[in-house]
């Protein structure tokens, strides 16, 4: 495939070089050449697609860092409660009646939302994951999965709970599709016990993979985690050998100096979920006081949506209100950290998060003559800060998976029919 004379290519390279009027080929996946067309000659074959790019920006597909995809069929349960009485009232009792077609159709919708604003893979978190993963290969997107993980404190429940997860690590090895990673993900400290945690970093260490929990999310859990356990999460953690792993925690808001000079040292990755975060109350990540940090939208029963352009132009906001500070959180930081940090989040940014030779093609197509991209003084600011999200394509690994506007790998209008009929259960 050739993507020929793309108008800009914003490449999210170490120089964050925007190209203009250069040719992108696709071959088996990958970006194998950026130039022009008569320079490359000899890579061309007959089969190549061409597409004219020609009023097209092209950018790296945006990373989701942390999701709940299911829960999409969740939209609009609760909207004016805090984490707790949130999880608590209105969502705990409606999870207890999901299933697995719960699962894959709401993971289906999250897709095509995800899609439709230029995500092409997602960091997912949530129950029957086996059907998370059929979605997810549906839709053919990557994304990372992991059986969310609590026991209450209750140790008779522990081995089950790592046995389960393990076995649905087991599932999702054996699908061998490159673009669906497992992961290990305890809920929080709010909700694990010591044992589950270090039954959790055991398993992570097993199969090398990322652990996955979200962190210092509200004051509460800071409080009764210093009340029952005399320290704060991020330092149980640590003594708990969790940080020693591959190791990702969504929120962080709620951290001392002596916890932000830690994540600074070891460079552990803080998922900022604006959106989420203010909609709940439950305060503002020091985003800008941390050096590794990638974004996420959490899941649309808090946010409510999944459209990452939005979360990005909220997250530069937060901080500015936080700090009461203009350079807090610069356009291009955020930008980073829905493109290339969040592949480091994930320890894939060898293969994807910026448009590079040899890296996998997950690209973005947007119009070029979008309103909300017009005038063009600064395509990065006018990315973050005005766009809507409506890209025109979508690549994920060399393959469309939206093609003018649409969704290629399923119905959607059939699917919104069919998930409509979940709000009988819920
Ligand atoms: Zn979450």
């Amino acid at each position: 495939m050739l993507l020929r004379n793309c108008r800009f290519i914003i490449t999210q390279n170490q120089k964050r070089e925007i190209l203009e009027n250069k040719d992108i080929l696709i071959e088996n996946g990958k970006v194998m050449e950026i130039g022009n067309v008569t320079e490359m000659g000899n890579n061309l074959s007959k089969k190549d697609e061409f597409i004219d790019c020609s009023d097209k920006i092209i950018i790296p597909g945006l990373i989701n860092c942390h999701t709940h995809a299911a829960m999409n069929l969740l939209r609009g349960v609760s909207d004016d409660k805090n984490l707790q009485e949130w999880l608590n009232e209105d969502i705990w009792p409606r999870e207890t009646k999901i299933n697995g077609e719960f699962c894959y159709q709401g993971t289906l919708l999250a897709a095509g939302e995800m899609l439709l604003t230029g995500t092409t893979c997602f960091n997912d978190m949530y129950f029957h994951i086996g059907d998370v993963a059929r979605a997810a290969d549906k839709s053919g997107m990557r994304c990372f999965l992991g059986q969310v993980m609590f026991d209450f404190f209750d140790g008779e429940k522990t081995k089950k709970i790592i046995e389960d997860s393990e076995s649905e690590i087991k599932k999702i090895i054996d699908l061998k599709n490159e673009r669906i990673n497992p992961t290990v993900t305890p809920h929080s400290v709010e909700t694990c016990s010591d044992e589950l945690l270090i039954q959790s970093r055991d398993l992570a260490n097993k199969y090398n993979l990322l652990l996955h929990m979200h962190l210092s999310e509200t004051e509460k859990e800071v409080t009764d985690c210093l009340k029952n356990r005399g320290k704060r999460p991020l330092i149980l953690l640590d003594d708990l050998g969790l940080l020693k792993n591959k190791f990702i925690g969504a929120h962080g808001i709620h951290f001392n100096q002596e916890e932000i000079n830690l994540l600074n040292q070891n460079k552990f990755f803080i998922i900022y979920n604006p959106c989420s975060n203010a909609k709940l109350a439950s305060g503002i990540c020091p985003a800008w006081e941390l050096k590794s940090l990638c974004i996420g939208t959490d899941s649309v029963a808090s946010n409510n949506n999944l459209n990452l352009f939005e979360e990005m132009k909220f997250g530069v906001l937060l901080q500015r209100v936080k700090y009461n500070d203009v350079s807090a959180m610069s356009t291009q930081r955020i930008f980073d950290s829905a493109t290339i940090e969040g592949a480091r989040a994930l320890g894939i940014e060898n293969d994807v998060g910026s448009i590079e030779i040899g890296k996998k093609a997950d690209l973005g197509l947007i119009d070029k003559d979008n309103i909300f991209l017009n005038p063009n003084h600064n395509i990065i600011s006018n990315l973050v800060y005005s766009f809507n999200g409506a890209v025109s394509d979508v690549i994920v690994e060399g393959e469309f998976a939206v093609r003018n506007k649409e969704i290629v790998n399923f119905d959607l209008e059939e699917l919104i029919e069919k998930v409509e009929k979940f709000r009988e259960i819920l």
